[in-house]
C-alpha cells in the first residue's frame, strides 16, 4: 500500500529532511492515497502532467518541478509551482523570473549541479554556479529566490562513487553560501540512495518508486 510505504519512509527521515513524493507517471488516485496519509509535497518531471494534476487535485498540494525544464514551458506552471529543482542555466532562471513577475509571485528555485559521471545528466559545474551567483544580472532578478542546490548521482551500484558525488555536492553547497547566504535546501537522494544522501547532508529527498512502486513508461 502506498500509504504504508510512505509512512515507513517518513518515519525514518530526520526532522530536518523534507520528503518530496515523486508521483510522475502515476494516476491521481495514487497521489490522493499519499495525500490521505498526510503527504503534501509532490514532485513531477513533466510540466503538462503537473499542470493537469494541479488543476484536478486539492489546492493545498505543493508541486515541485524536478525534471529538466524547457524555457517555453515555464509559463504554464508559473502561477502555482512551489519549487523548481532543476534550474541549470541563467537563461532559464531569467525566464522563471519573468513569468513569476507576470504572476506577481516570487518563485523558489534550486540550481542543479552536475555531479554524475554520465553526460546525460544536466547541471552546472562549480565555476558556472559561482559565476551566476556573483553576477550583477543575477542580483537584479527580483522574482526568483535561489534557496539551494539540487543534484543527481551517477546511476551505478558503486556506492563509493555515489557517496563521493554526494560529498562533492555538499562541499559546493557549503562553499556557495558565501555568495548566497539564504541557501538552505540541498536536494539530493532518490529511492535507491536517499539514506546515503542524508548521511552526506541532504535536506530534501525525492522519492518515487519506493512509495508508488515501479513506473511503467
Ligand atoms: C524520477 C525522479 C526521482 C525519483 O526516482 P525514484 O528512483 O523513483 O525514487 C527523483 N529525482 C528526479 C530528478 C527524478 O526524475
Amino acid at each position: 500500500m502506498i500509504k504504508d510505504y510512505l509512512l515507513d519512509i517518513k518515519n525514518t527521515l530526520p526532522e530536518h529532511v523534507t520528503l518530496v513524493a515523486v508521483s510522475k507517471t502515476k494516476p491521481d488516485e495514487d497521489v490522493m492515497e499519499a495525500y490521505a496519509a498526510g503527504q503534501r509535497i509532490f514532485g513531477e518531471n513533466k510540466v503538462q502532467e503537473m499542470v493537469g494534476k494541479w488543476e484536478r487535485l486539492p489546492k493545498d498540494i505543493k508541486w515541485h518541478m524536478i525534471g529538466h525544464l524547457q524555457r517555453n514551458k515555464v509559463k504554464y506552471m508559473a502561477e502555482f509551482v512551489d519549487l523548481v529543482h532543476g534550474v541549470d542555466s541563467f537563461r532559464l532562471l531569467t525566464e522563471i523570473n519573468k513569468r513569476a513577475e507576470q504572476n506577481n509571485r516570487i518563485i523558489d528555485c534550486l540550481l542543479q549541479i552536475h555531479i554524475a559521471e554520465e553526460d546525460t545528466k544536466f547541471g552546472l559545474d562549480k565555476e558556472e554556479l559561482e559565476a551566476i551567483l556573483k553576477s550583477d544580472e543575477y542580483h537584479q532578478l527580483k522574482n526568483i529566490n535561489v534557496v539551494g542546490l539540487m543534484g543527481m548521482a551517477t546511476f551505478t551500484d558503486d556506492k563509493t562513487q555515489v557517496r563521493r558525488e554526494f560529498k562533492q555536492l555538499k562541499s559546493i553547497f557549503d562553499a556557495s553560501k558565501i555568495y548566497n547566504p539564504q541557501m538552505s535546501v540541498l536536494s539530493m537522494g532518490m529511492s535507491g540512495d536517499y539514506q546515503m544522501a542524508i548521511e552526506e547532508g541532504s535536506t530534501m529527498v525525492r522519492i518515487g518508486s519506493s512509495i508508488f512502486g515501479k513506473r511503467n513508461y
